[in-house]
């Protein structure tokens, strides 16, 4: 173990609890690095620090330096630190932009942000090994924002309450995180509308699963062909959308009709289901726009 990415992890966490985000350590394989004090119970108990150890993973997490340093030397081999997501006084939410899956997802965040018209404020931008980016931003005292993985938009990933991010300085087994070119220092509130975006309507019953190719045989004859299956299929899943992920559904599905070649065949009707969700027309018209523009010929 080099001590000195231990060290340097340490002092980047101090640093990142002085501007009030709680901390707490993370391995090589960005798990919490201090074991859990119920590693041998069974059956397992479900404890979130009430026992008064440590060893609580993002319930660990603090701005208090003398814990901090009580945290990192019970787990010498800590090379990182998370950051609590969610918590006050910064209510963190972490946008995480993924390109290691080959999405793009920089390209498909901004799209997003495009068609919505949200302006992102100069915040925090941590650059990951794999070569995406973090987002930090605000959110508010009793505004809960959920973890989720593709909802908002495919590869962004989002990391509300009990969530965390790896902080700069921070090193993994895939390389280390820093702060991008024109990083700020200290994250930006999250414009209201991406707020909105990134909390989920009041419970209703789950949709049905997007069914990606195989048509119904009662919609569809057998020898359809699967191209059009497919954009029988992509319709489906946006008229299955509930309020909140309705945008996030139609710009995914556009940009896979674009991608395939059928994106004008299937425009219009993609419009259609998702003013059937709900969606106002104009705005669905500019999503697909905005998919349209987005997606290479
Ligand atoms: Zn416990």
């Amino acid at each position: 173990m080099d001590s000195s990415v231990h060290s340097y992890a340490l002092t980047a966490a101090l640093a990142a609890a002085r501007r009030g985000l709680p901390v707490f350590p993370l391995s090589r394989a960005k798990q919490p690095a201090v074991r859990s004090p119920h590693h041998a119970d069974w059956p397992r108990v479900p404890c979130r620090g009430e026992c008064g150890r440590i060893g609580h993973g993002v319930y660990d997490a603090t701005t208090d330096a003398d814990a901090i340093h009580t945290l990192f030397a019970a787990a010498p081999w800590a090379t990182g630190y998370g950051i609590a997501c969610g918590r006050p006084p910064h209510h963190l939410i972490g946008l995480d932009l993924d390109v290691k899956t080959g999405t793009d997802a920089l390209g498909v965040f901004e799209s997003l942000l495009a068609a919505h018209r949200i302006v992102l404020p100069p915040t925090v931008v941590v650059r990951t090994p794999s070569g995406g980016r973090h987002i930090w931003l605000t959110g508010r005292p009793g505004h809960t924002v959920p973890n989720s993985a593709g909802r908002l938009a495919p590869g962004v990933d989002v990391r509300g309450t009990g969530g965390y991010v790896a902080g700069p300085g921070s090193r993994t087994l895939h390389g280390a995180y820093r702060l991008a070119p024109r990083s700020t220092r200290t994250p930006a509130p999250a414009p209201r509308a991406l707020l909105r975006l990134l909390t989920p309507p009041p419970p209703t019953p789950p949709p049905p699963p997007p069914p990606p190719s195989p048509a119904h045989p009662d919609h569809q004859p057998p020898d359809a062909p699967a191209r059009e299956r497919r954009a029988d299929a992509l319709v489906r899943f946006v008229a299955a959308s509930r309020p909140g992920e309705r945008n996030a559904r139609l710009f995914w599905a556009a940009c896979r009709a674009y991608e395939t070649g059928h994106g004008p065949d299937v425009a219009a009707a993609l419009v259609r289901a998702a003013v059937s969700t709900g969606l106002p027309e104009r705005e669905a018209a500019a999503t697909v726009a905005s998919a349209a523009r987005h997606t290479p010929p």
